[in-house]
């Protein structure tokens, strides 16, 4: 079938075909497809009452709920741009995206997040409802907002999705209804979901993977989506005896699960038809970890918020045991480039570029940006290295940015931490740079420790040395009870590499 034109059409179909198929599960409450495309109805109204006009930007303060999803296809079905931001960030964080954007209004859902609550009484707002979802508070309308141009084709932007900011400042991603409509299906296609299926939506809906893979994904196929505002291991326990057929995770959360339930050895008795992980590297022993207690694959995947965002996935039909991403998703062409922008020799590393429908519109209000990263022909440069082999998967090497020039060696990141995280008792790591005095650049490393397994800094350099060359090894490990992570769980680097300046600079002295 053509693509329909908005990301709305996904709530009219099913409410047209199946409307009495379960859409959404928020703790005891569900909501059948005729009533979300109720409430996606009901919410269009009010967002006209409330003066958002087609080409306006409406940030949405919230955590996974289904008013979050209602209002989603409400801003499609009025042209708003919708931009939803995690109620977990500061206020001063919600304030600088609002204001980058110039949001005509802000939206609070507080009913399942005391944050989005503590926001709306700092900002001062009005409490409104949505037929059949309850309420949500309302901030001031903001005047000088002037709305972009519309397009009836489906080019017209749907959300602004602000990146996580590992390696700097966040930058607001512009998606189209195009964008996120072909990764909706290319998803739904290549889990094979299909309407008797239950996915768990715990992956925050303020970024992209949370959207338009999970969530638009299970709706694109009418099956149903199950809404978890915050990640624990004993919601997931539970909803597993519930009968969830799909996960989809990031790492860090199978890591979690491990150290709470692992040890045992027995499998977890579940439905699930298999598991997903992307948004961070995939370590082959967590994967083997995992599978043995779900009894089932997981699989990995690779994207970004500038890709909608998947690029690459293993498939279903051929589980991997390495730690490759997969293979391009169709109709998603890649390039691996030399440092001279031509195509790197067959097997060889290179910078991955990528075109295809998934590609963004573009960084908001940020043209240089824009143009550093997006190259001729449709092409946009991941800023990750990798490399595919003779059948067409694609491995994850690091970050072109994030590479470390120590005494004229490479060291990519990414594989110091796999190496860390394949012991036994880390959790997970994050290894950074460091510039030194002399110009050059130092090894540093963070590591979150299992706490019964009594690992020391000196058991990791020991265990490193077996694993690494010289070069490679950082040359200071600091433990911390918890890495500092954002709502997605993947891991600030930026910050930590803000520390490990510090500490190195002031112990120069
Ligand atoms: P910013 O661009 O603001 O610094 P970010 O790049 O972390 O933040 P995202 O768009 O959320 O923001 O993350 C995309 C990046 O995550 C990819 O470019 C890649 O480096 C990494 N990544 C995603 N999935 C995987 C995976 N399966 N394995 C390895 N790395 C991955
Ligand atoms: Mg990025």
């Amino acid at each position: 079938a053509a693509m329909p034109a908005r990301l709305s059409a996904i709530a009219q179909q099913w409410a047209e075909r199946t409307p009495h198929a379960p859409a959404l599960i928020e703790g005891d409450r569900r909501w059948n497809y005729a009533e979300l495309a109720h409430s996606m109805n009901s919410a269009a109204q009010l967002l006209r009452k409330l003066d958002v006009r087609p080409g306006d930007r409406v940030v949405v303060v919230g955590e996974n709920c289904a008013l979050q999803i209602a209002l989603i296809f409400a801003c499609a079905s009025v042209d708003a741009w919708v931009v939803n931001v995690n109620a977990r960030l500061s206020s001063r964080e919600v304030d600088t995206i609002a204001s980058h954007c110039t949001a005509r209004r802000v939206l609070y859902l507080t009913h399942n997040s005391p944050e989005a609550a503590a926001h709306a009484q700092y900002s001062g707002s009005s409490t409104v409802a949505v037929d059949g979802m309850g309420t949500l508070q309302v901030g001031a309308l903001n005047e000088a907002a002037q709305p972009e141009a519309t397009t009836a084709g489906n080019e017209q932007i749907a959300a602004l999705i602000y990146t996580t900011g590992t390696t700097g400042q966040p930058k607001g991603v512009m998606l189209t209804h195009r964008n996120l409509l072909f990764i909706a299906a290319v998803s739904s296609r290549l889990r094979g979901l299909e309407p008797g299926d239950r996915a768990y939506g715990v992956l925050p809906i303020s970024h992209v993977y949370g959207l338009a893979s999970v969530a638009l994904g299970t709706l694109t196929a009418g099956a149903t989506l199950q809404l978890v505002p915050r990640f624990s291991c004993e919601h997931l326990l539970s909803a597993l005896r519930d009968g969830l057929t799909i996960v989809q995770g990031v790492p860090a959360m199978y890591a979690k699960l491990l150290q709470t339930v692992g040890g045992a050895g027995t499998p977890l008795p579940n439905r699930l038809r298999f598991a997903y992980a992307g948004g961070s590297p995939l370590s082959p022993v967590l994967k083997q970890e995992v599978e043995k207690l779900l009894g089932t694959s997981l699989h990995n995947g690779y994207g970004m918020t500038e890709s909608s965002p998947t690029i690459s996935q293993t498939r279903l039909d051929a589980p991997r045991h390495d730690d490759s991403v997969g293979l391009p998703i169709p109709g998603v062409d890649v390039r691996l480039v030399d440092a001279d922008n031509a195509d790197a020799a067959p097997g060889e590393t290179g910078e991955l570029w990528i075109r295809g429908p998934n590609v963004m519109a573009g960084y908001y209000r940020e043209p240089a940006m824009t143009a550093a990263t997006m190259r001729d022909g449709g092409w946009l440069n991941t800023g990750d290295m990798a490399r595919q082999d003779a059948d067409g998967a694609l491995f994850i090497v690091g970050r072109t940015k994030e590479l470390i020039i120590r005494s004229g060696f490479n060291v990519y990141p990414l594989e110091v931490e796999t190496a860390l995280n394949a012991h036994p008792g880390v959790v997970q790591s994050a290894v950074v740079g460091c510039l030194l005095a002399d110009g050059n650049e130092d090894v540093v490393a963070y590591v979150e420790i299992d706490a019964r397994q009594r690992v020391s800094v000196d058991d990791l350099q020991q265990w490193l040395a077996q694993h690494l060359a010289p070069y490679k090894r950082p040359s200071t490990i600091i433990v911390m009870e918890a890495l500092p992570a954002a709502a997605t769980g993947k891991i600030l680097k930026g910050r930590l590499k803000q520390m490990a300046q510090q500490q190195i600079t002031s112990s120069d002295l």
